[in-house]
């Protein structure tokens, strides 16, 4: 694989950039990868493990001279952390980012760029339940897809190196516009998420009553199912304040498909139910 750019700087140092790290060295992408996280834990962290070529103790000093600038800290932080390296870019530097969320990233981040500085967003759509510095694996990309948010304005050849690079990780790389990301990903994973630590809550309130039992003898579906409920606080309590419209919309469906069910199952309509299973089972057998 060839050298897509010189130098790569990731701010925050947990599983999604450990991980890019990780995949861009693997494939020889760039010549240098930087990084930089707040806490200075993470940070000696990092060193330890090797995480980057060169682990910086400012982002400032991790994004100077970067040719391609990449945020990966909690939805709730990439404004801030724009504002701070704004003045430290490179002429012609690309910044892009990882969240979760993409109208809102877009919204806090691009008002602090220079001109002359490429903005690109980007999802990889590519996760676990585990989070930090050693979470991260250079086989987290491959075979997924990474979703880039360009718009009209966009440098083609900018565009370009940022779909080799993710191509360089292993990833399947589609464009797609922020709002309708927001959505589709409210639906594939944030209410998901949402309904994960739901599930949870209810297991332990009910323990209250059980005792243990809940916790201790929980089935396979409880795990399959609750499996995301073990995600980062931080990262996913930032995703639903940031796209409340699209998780709302789609929360507000879930709940209308929920009570059908449950007034079905009180009034006992077998066939509604039946019916029901048979077209979701369907549905998903499709999805591999
Ligand atoms: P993580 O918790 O593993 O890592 C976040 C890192 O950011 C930590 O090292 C933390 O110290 C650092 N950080 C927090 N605030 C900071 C600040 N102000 N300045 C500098 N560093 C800061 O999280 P992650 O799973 O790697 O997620 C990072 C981003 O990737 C989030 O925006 C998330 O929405 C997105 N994302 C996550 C997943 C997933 O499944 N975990 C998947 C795709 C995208």
């Amino acid at each position: 694989m060839s050298r897509v750019y010189d130098r790569v700087a990731l701010i925050g140092l947990g599983l999604i950039a450990g991980s890019m790290s990780l995949a861009i060295r693997r494939a020889g992408l760039a010549a240098e990868v930087t990084g930089y996280a707040r806490s200075a834990e993470t940070r000696a962290t990092a060193r330890e493990i090797g995480l980057c070529d060169r682990i910086c103790d400012t982002a400032a000093e991790a994004a100077a001279d970067a040719d391609l600038v990449v945020l990966c800290v909690p939805i709730g932080a990439m404004g801030p952390v724009a504002e701070e390296i704004a003045p430290h870019l490179k002429p012609g530097a690309t910044v892009s980012d990882v969240g979760s969320v993409k109208k809102a990233v877009v919204e806090a981040v691009a008002p602090h760029l220079p001109q002359g500085v490429h903005f690109i967003p980007a999802h990889p759509l590519a996760g676990t339940e585990h989070s930090g510095p050693r979470a991260g694996f250079a086989e987290l990309f491959d075979n997924r897809f990474c979703l880039l948010v360009p718009d009209a304005d966009t440098d083609t050849d900018a565009l370009e190196r940022l779909r080799a690079l993710w191509r360089g990780m292993g990833a399947t790389v589609e464009d797609m516009d922020a709002e309708h990301h927001d959505l589709v990903l409210a639906v594939t994973s944030h209410a998901p998420h949402l309904i994960a630590y739901t599930m949870v809550g209810v297991a332990d309130d009910l323990r209250r009553v059980t005792d243990s039992e809940v916790i201790r003898y929980s089935a396979a579906g409880f795990r399959d199912f609750t499996r995301i409920a073990a995600s980062d606080p931080t990262m996913w309590r930032d995703v639903f304040l940031n796209n409340k419209e699209a998780t709302l919309e789609i929360l507000g469906r879930f709940t209308e498909e929920l009570f059908a069910l449950q007034r079905a199952i009180r009034t006992g309509d077998g066939d509604l139910l039946f019916d029901y299973f048979t077209r979701t089972r369907a549905i998903r057998r499709g999805i591999i």
